[in-house]
């Protein structure tokens, strides 16, 4: 492998992942395109591979740990290391609000970055950069004052935020999600709680010289976003892209649109 920096982009093969991969690949980088189905994801990887070997493809769900584990397995035998991680893969059900439904977003959009960024630091060294694909719909604001004054605790810990995941979670299936201050938005959650998963891991990071920042790419004409958006897709992976291409002494644990930041 050559000098080229290393990318790997989760939820690549369309929307923002597969945007923000064609512009860190115009910047020059090595760029791997993952996904969680093998023909989307190649066939994506196909479509910006016009010279060869510019970029590379790879199979990875981020609620699955098995295909976790078989991805930093391939990263240690093909590419030895990773200079920018992006935790984009994320989902949005509006269709209905229920435990199945509110487990899945929080194990994607919550459980998945993190499984997927403790997996890969081994192959992160100093200046490698980690950026969290996050939301403004994931603003404490959504939560009752109570649980606000938990979420933005400096002393919140990893294992506190994962218990505080959890219980949302609960108690959406026992009904005491309301009395217990969380709004009817899974996404919601998912997102305030990927905002403080930056910032204790930026705790945890800063002694590597990794840095890590979430990004609110801004409301974008996706499969997610919709066509009544008001963003074009290149526009809206360039706030992933600032955030992929700070420089080592950077700014690390915010929330940032645009590369300004935004409240928590
Ligand atoms: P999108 O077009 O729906 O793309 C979502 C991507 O995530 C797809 O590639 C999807 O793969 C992938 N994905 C979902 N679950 C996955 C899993 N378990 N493992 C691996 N990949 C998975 O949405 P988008 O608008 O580009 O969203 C990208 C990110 O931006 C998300 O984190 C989203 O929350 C965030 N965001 C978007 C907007 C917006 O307005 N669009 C606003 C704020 C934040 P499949 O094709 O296989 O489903």
């Amino acid at each position: 492998m050559d000098k080229k920096k290393i990318a790997v982009v989760t939820g690549a093969n369309k929307g923002l992942g597969f945007e923000t991969c064609r512009q860190l690949k115009e910047l020059g980088m090595h760029v791997i395109l993952t996904g969680r189905e093998e023909s989307k994801i190649k066939k994506a990887a196909d479509l910006l591979n016009k010279r060869d070997s510019d970029v590379s493809w790879a199979v990875l769900d981020v609620k699955d740990t098995a295909s976790i584990s078989q991805f930093a397995e391939k990263v240690q035998n093909t590419w030895g290391r990773i200079d920018v991680l992006v935790n984009n893969a994320g989902i949005s059900i509006n269709s209905r609000f229920d435990e199945p439904s509110v487990r899945l977003t929080i194990d994607t959009n919550f459980f998945g970055p993190l499984r997927v960024t403790d997996a890969l630091l081994p192959f992160m060294q100093k200046g490698a950069i980690v950026v969290m694909v996050s939301s403004i719909m994931g603003q404490l604001s959504c939560l009752s004052n109570d649980l606000r004054r938990r979420f933005e605790s400096p002393n919140l810990t990893r294992d506190e935020l994962i218990g505080l995941m959890r219980d949302f979670v609960r108690s959406v299936g026992d009904g005491t999600y309301a009395g217990k201050g969380w709004p009817s938005s899974a996404y919601s959650v998912s997102k305030a709680g990927l905002n403080m998963l930056t910032r204790i891991l930026s705790k945890e990071l800063s002694s590597k010289g990794i840095i890590i920042n979430s990004v609110h790419p801004g409301w974008v004409r996706t499969d997610m976003g919709g066509q009544s958006a008001p963003l074009d897709i290149k526009t809206g992976a360039k706030s992933i892209v600032w955030a992929a291409t700070l420089l080592a002494n950077g700014p690390t644990g915010g929330f940032f649109h645009q590369g300004k930041p935004m409240q928590l």
